[in-house]
């Protein structure tokens, strides 16, 4: 039986079968497992989001992709994590269930990266907010055409 996390990719604990590979975010230090073919839209998010939003690389490790497990406090809901379509940014900065954890002047800018890059942001969640958490909300085909039309097409893993 082949899973999926909630965003419909495919979600798996065997991370080769799934392409789970670490990309390092350019102009920081810090690496992101997520899948490869939206290594290019979550990473070159991350990128943006060090430069225009806030720095990532700075504080503890807080800032992580792939990893498989349920939504929190769902039993049988895969979070987008698990299919490495998701990414946390500064989260000990932006916990979960925590509203206004980014200045409101920065918040436009957010979302007008998320949607640049095909990603849902987990503060516009119309239940529990989630303002750490990016995720693909578009699906392969559309993500190879964003992709193309955004010239990542030759971002690299190690
Ligand atoms: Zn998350």
């Amino acid at each position: 039986m082949s899973l999926t996390s909630y965003n419909g990719w495919p979600a798996s604990k065997d991370q080769a079968e799934i392409g789970i590979k670490s990309y390092p975010v350019p102009g920081t230090t810090i690496k992101l497992r997520c899948a490869e073919k939206v290594a290019p839209l979550l990473v070159g998010f991350a990128a943006e989001f060090h430069t225009l939003i806030e720095p990532i690389d700075t504080g503890g490790l807080d800032d992580w992709g792939y990893c498989y497990r349920m939504v929190r406090g769902e039993a049988t809901k895969l979070s987008n994590h698990s299919s490495g379509t998701a990414i946390d940014l500064n989260a000990t900065q932006h916990a979960l269930g925590k509203v206004g954890t980014f200045e409101a002047g920065k918040v436009p800018m957010i979302r007008a990266l998320a949607k640049k890059y095909g990603l849902t942001w987990g503060g516009d969640y119309k239940n529990r907010k989630d303002e750490m958490h990016f995720e693909v909300n578009i699906g392969p085909a559309k993500v190879a055409e964003l992709v193309k039309k955004l010239g990542l097409d030759g971002v690299n893993n190690e």
